[in-house]
């Protein structure tokens, strides 16, 4: 495989994706982090200067006085407290009257840049106090507080105080740098680690991929361990464990099938052989070819027949065999069935009788696969029952449904193979007297549903199994694109 391929196939991988996510999430939720913890400091930071301007607001008022030179700065000369603050307003500050001409400014001030006229204006006449932040020469940025100070002798003037907010923002700046150097070494570990407790996660699901690896045709009975604890792991590999289990019956059957099938074949086959062997060799008289190809071809017959039966089961499974449908009268039907059957039951020692058949009863069907239904039903009835048993077939129309039931005294089913009866191929061992192939029932089931019906069965051990098929009386709207041989008003309900 190319690099790339390789390294595709890696990123797809779902330990890198699981790992990949989680460093992604990570990492955004880290930046989003910081950078709230960001806006969070500068709030701060401002509130806390904004409030410290507010302070010295309040003093300003309070030292600001007009004398006939104009505005001026009273404090008490003794007191170095009172000439410390005024000090410390001076250093940046502006003094304008209500015109917008500046009256006084610091140098700090006029190296942030001196408000114009405008805009003083401007601020005055909002009635507000305005907030800006500005930046002196050397790029020292100071948060400015100016609006209307009215003095203590009740004059109007505009006065703008400052502060420098560069230890601030040196804070942010530092916890910023900080903060986004240490997120990569985080996000690196947190790769790392995502990358271990993926792969651990994962182990589980490698472990079973390499079980399932290791299971070929001869080893399907092969089960992966379960881990006990109770994680969607677990019931994955349970669901496989089944799947499994299914898989090998089902190669189980179909082995067991391909050994009857060329047991079945091979029988028919020597016998024909021999025969015809016997006659070439042997047979002097036209009466004795004759009697040797009479005997061949019944044998032909019945492997024709076997061969049929399975040609005809894989076109019905595969949906290729069509219900040619028409209105058709199964008490008729069952009668020359069971009337077909007296001679093979009689020669079984069984008494096979039809109980309770309506006069009519009309249903919707392919007539030559209802035939084969009830002529499999009953033909394993009398074969399943020993002599002096009984067979009973019964027909009745209950609620818009033609309930047709085949009960006998026979053997039974034991509940171990009841659920598997109509599975394709299968057989249950002991109880065969004659070789079937296991097919017979796997056509009943197929016939019924295609006719939008259901079958069921009940059986007890040495005494007696009941087959019930329900079908829906009339025509039924399953298949009739199948069938186009009925106008739908003719049909019958
Ligand atoms: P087969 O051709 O072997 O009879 P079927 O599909 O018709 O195959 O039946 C499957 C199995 O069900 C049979 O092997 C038989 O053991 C059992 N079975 C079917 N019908 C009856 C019945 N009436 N009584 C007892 N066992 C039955």
């Amino acid at each position: 495989m190319s690099g790339v391929g390789k390294a595709l196939r890696f990123t797809r991988g779902l330990r890198f994706r699981l790992a990949f996510s989680y460093v992604f999430f990570f990492t955004i939720l880290l930046v989003l982090l910081g950078i709230i913890f960001r806006q969070t400091l500068t709030s701060i930071f401002q509130a806390q200067v904004l409030s410290i301007l507010d302070e010295e607001w309040v003093t300003a008022k309070g030292y600001l006085r007009t004398t006939d030179a104009g505005p001026d700065w009273f404090h008490d000369p003794k007191d170095p407290d009172e000439a410390f603050t005024v000090q410390r307003l001076h250093r940046v500050y502006l003094l304008a009257d209500t015109e917008g001409h500046v009256l006084q400014s610091s140098v700090i001030y006029d190296s942030i840049g001196k408000d114009s006229k405008d805009q003083i204006k401007a601020i005055l006449k909002s009635g507000k106090t305005a907030t800006r932040l500005g930046y002196d020469k050397q790029g020292i940025p100071y948060l400015i507080r100016s609006g209307l100070m009215i003095d203590e002798t009740g004059n109007r003037y505009y006065l703008a105080i400052g502060r420098a907010v560069d230890q601030n923002n040196r804070v942010v700046r530092d916890f910023t740098r900080n903060y986004f150097w240490v997120v990569p070494i985080v996000i690196v570990f947190t790769g790392v680690l995502g990358w271990f407790l993926a792969g651990r996660a994962l182990d589980p699901v490698n472990s079973v991929a390499e079980t399932a690896q290791r299971i070929t045709h001869s080893n399907l009975d092969m089960q992966i361990p379960l881990r006990r604890v109770g994680d969607e792991l677990d019931r994955l590999i349970e669901a496989f464990n089944h799947m499994m289990t299914r898989l090998n019956l089902s190669f189980e059957q179909i082995r067991q099938f391909s050994t009857d099938v060329s047991h079945e074949l091979r029988t028919p086959l020597t016998v024909v052989r021999g025969q015809l062997e016997v006659a070439l060799f042997t047979a002097k008289t036209t009466e004795q070819y004759r009697e040797a190809m009479v005997n061949a071809l019944e044998d032909v017959d019945r492997l024709s027949n076997i061969v049929r039966a399975l040609l005809m089961l894989s076109q019905a499974e595969s949906g290729q065999l069509l219900l040619q449908r028409t209105q058709l009268d199964f008490a008729e039907l069952l009668r020359d069935q069971v009337d077909q059957y007296q001679i093979p039951a009689e020669a079984q020692g069984v008494d096979l009788t039809a109980a309770e058949l309506p006069s009519a009863c009309v249903i919707y069907g392919d007539k030559i696969q209802i035939e084969r239904m009830v002529s499999n039903l009953l033909g394993n009835a009398i074969k399943y029952t020993p002599a002096g048993g009984r067979v009973v077939a019964r027909l009745a129309v209950e609620a818009g449904l033609v309930k047709f039931t085949v009960e006998d005294t026979g053997v039974g089913i034991s509940p171990d193979h009841l659920p598997h009866i109509f599975d394709r191929f299968y057989r249950v061992p002991s109880a065969d007297p004659e070789k079937g192939l296991g097919l017979g029932l796997s056509f009943v089931s197929w016939i019924v549903k295609a006719h939008g019906g259901v079958v069921s069965v009940e059986s007890e051990l040495h005494k007696g199994t009941r087959f019930t098929v329900s079908l829906p009386a009339g025509p039924v709207d399953l298949d009739l694109r199948e069938s186009p041989a009925l106008p739908l008003s003719e049909q019958v309900h």
